[in-house]
């Protein structure tokens, strides 16, 4: 079991950066919250706060090993979910204008074939199964109080939802250092 750092910690955007992060710190403090301003899928889809997630994504071999280790059985889960695996090097032909295709070897690692909205959704699923992650979406962050203002610990942050109203959480002191990924 890790030490503890502290209570509560905070992330903010559902991003693959915020998952990660919130994945990341999550043996670290007893409560992560991770807010969200678009509403969150059920389903692997696109979603306005991320509108790159249509384009063409590959999931690289670093990016999957760091996945993995934050998430044991990620790359499993992935396939579960219907990503299509492929030897890295030789089941793509790659061609860029200008020059021959680049010549077909394999590389010695499988890459997986799937859209962006899938990985984010898988490691999304993963991170419910921790107890002490609490997902809340359409709540945007608007401010982030700091204690003494110079970053060294937070005591509120200021969200608004939906319906446009402001809350505040929480106006204790016991948080320590959040986590911030935008
Ligand atoms: C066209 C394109 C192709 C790409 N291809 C690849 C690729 O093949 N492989 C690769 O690894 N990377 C690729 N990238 C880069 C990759 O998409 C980004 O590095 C990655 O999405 C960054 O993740 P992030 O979580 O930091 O940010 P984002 O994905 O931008 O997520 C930020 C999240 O924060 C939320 N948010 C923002 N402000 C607030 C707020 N105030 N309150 C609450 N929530 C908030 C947003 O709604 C969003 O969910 C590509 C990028 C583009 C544009």
């Amino acid at each position: 079991m890790a030490a503890l750092i502290g209570k509560q910690a905070i992330v903010i955007g559902a991003g693959l950066g915020g998952l990660a992060a919130a994945g990341a710190i999550s043996d670290y403090f007893e409560r992560v919250i991770v807010f969200e301003r678009d509403p969150l899928p059920s389903i692997a889809q696109t979603r306005p706060g991320t509108p790159q997630s249509p384009h063409t994504h590959a999931l690289l071999g670093g990016g999957k090993l760091a996945l993995e280790s934050l998430f044991p059985g990620f790359t499993m889960a992935l396939t579960k979910a219907g990503a299509v695996s492929y030897r890295a090097g030789l089941d793509l032909l790659a061609e860029l204008p200008g020059f021959d295709p680049f010549p077909q070897r394999d590389v010695g690692w499988d890459a997986y074939s799937m859209s962006r909205p899938l990985i984010e959704y898988v490691v999304r699923q993963q991170l419910e199964r921790r107890r002490n992650i609490e997902f809340r979406d359409r709540c945007r962050v608007e401010e982030i109080v700091m204690t003494d203002g110079t970053g060294g610990s937070v005591d509120a942050v200021h969200w608004r939802t939906a319906a446009v109203l402001v809350k505040s959480w929480p106006r204790t002191s016991s948080l320590t250092a959040p986590v911030v990924a935008l």
